[in-house]
């Protein structure tokens, strides 16, 4: 692997991380993006510019920039990856390995895994070799999530699992899934196991659901009769609720993101001139419509600061799960507005989601306004997020 020791400086790393990005980013891939596995299944397929690209960063480790380099990763500190991808986005540059491996499961196996472990799972992850999916929610268990009841019974060599999950996201497409099971009947959170299973293995089934803006990427998951190799556990037998809360503080994280934020491409007041027109002074021609977006504008650079903060307590150490769920929420928030700034801007343009009369930018944003109602749902809802708040930041008395 290809892993440079960081230069000391970060202005030092900014000119060498400039220069690599320079030598090795494909100028045909220039404005790209991350190609998510399902949208691959349905024809997006990663041509061979992406396919080099991907390498030389996973050669790089700089898919998961601040991941340890023996597993991978580009052994960098938070700051000097966020400069990383700050040259990246100047030069319209993106990470092309993603997924749930990178957002939750390899962070997860790094903290709690056992050496074999974290040789075994993270290295394909920050290659980008294998799609991980999450098993958490269930029919009768989302925002009360320890109410799952997908039982995993010991069997000696291996563990056996059956039940049901719901909204599994990219299961239909993915290798490897991340799992809650019910490993104690007797106890609610403290019967609760974390495996890792294969969905190659027999009795596994994933069925696509389709979502309102008519894309597929989510799945109800079956498990009958499903054997589970006994090394697939992570941490002990009914100690799966507190790598659970983890993974999910690093899920709030990675949904908390500057990038999953800013989702709209085209920046608003670019569109607004487009659809609604200019004034005689050059401005947006709808004074109100303006000062929304100027006000837009000033609480996504307010929020963008926010999360620099946040990072720099990474650094020092005082990540803690509680602010990620007031990150999520903000986070949440922003992007919904942004969203639906950018529907209301389109207007009459903005109201179909397939077929002829529209651009492909406008059937974007439409379906990407529907897909932002999710924000506040996924990862753990709005009202659970201000409960977690509430309880552990504000330390309110519970009900
Ligand atoms: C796009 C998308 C992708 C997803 N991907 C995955 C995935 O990959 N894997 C996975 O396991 N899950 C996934 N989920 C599921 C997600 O985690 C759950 O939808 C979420 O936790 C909410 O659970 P629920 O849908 O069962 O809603 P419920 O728990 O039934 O909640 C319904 C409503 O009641 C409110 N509510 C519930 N309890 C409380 C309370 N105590 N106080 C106040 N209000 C409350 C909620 O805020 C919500 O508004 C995904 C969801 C979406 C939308």
């Amino acid at each position: 692997m290809d892993h440079q020791a960081a230069p000391q400086t970060d202005e030092q790393f900014r000119a060498s991380a400039r220069q690599w990005l320079a030598d090795n980013f494909p100028v045909s891939l220039k404005g790209g993006k991350y190609i998510l596995p399902h949208t691959q299944e349905e024809g997006e397929k990663p041509g061979p510019d992406y396919l080099l690209w991907k390498g030389r960063i996973a050669n790089k480790g700089w898919g998961v920039p601040t991941w340890p380099a023996r597993y991978g990763g580009g052994g960098l500190t938070t700051c000097q990856a966020e400069i990383l991808a700050e040259e990246m986005a100047r030069i319209g540059a993106f990470n092309p390995i993603g997924g749930l491996g990178v957002m939750m499961l390899g962070p997860t196996v790094l903290e709690f895994g056992t050496e074999e472990q974290k040789l075994r799972h993270v290295p394909p992850i920050a290659r980008g070799e294998i799609e991980w999916c999450q098993g958490f929610s269930e029919p009768g268990a989302g925002s009360d999530l320890a109410s799952l009841r997908t039982r995993c019974e010991d069997k000696g060599d291996h563990f056996l699992v059956n039940g049901q999950k719901i909204w599994t996201s990219f299961a239909h497409v993915s290798d490897w899934c991340f799992c809650l099971v019910r490993t104690d009947t007797s106890r609610k959170q403290a019967g609760i196991s974390f495996l890792l299973i294969d969905m190659r293995t027999e009795g596994v089934e994933a069925r696509p659901i389709s979502l309102i803006n008519g894309v597929s990427h989510f799945c109800e998951t079956f498990f009958t009769d499903v054997k589970v190799p006994k090394e697939n556990l992570l941490g002990e037998v009914n100690a799966g609720w507190g790598i659970a809360k983890r993974l999910l503080q690093h899920e709030r994280n990675g949904l908390s993101s500057q990038r999953n934020v800013a989702n709209v491409e085209r920046g608003l007041p670019d569109l607004a001139r487009a659809y609604v027109g200019t004034d005689d002074e050059g401005r947006i021609a709808d004074a109100d419509l303006r000062a929304r977006i100027t006000a837009h504008m000033m609480r996504q650079h307010a929020y963008g600061l926010t999360l620099r903060h946040r990072n720099a307590g990474i650094e020092a150490g005082l990540e803690g799960s509680a602010q990620m769920s007031v990150l999520k929420n903000l986070g949440a928030r922003v992007a919904q507005d942004l969203n639906e700034l950018a529907v209301e801007i389109l207007g009459i343009a903005g109201l179909g989601w397939e077929g002829p009369g529209y651009s492909e930018e406008e059937l974007e944003l439409t379906s990407g306004w529907l897909y932002s109602k999710c924000f506040s749902i996924y990862g753990g809802s709005h009202e659970v997020q201000n409960n977690i708040t509430a309880k552990r930041v504000l330390a309110l008395p519970s009900a």
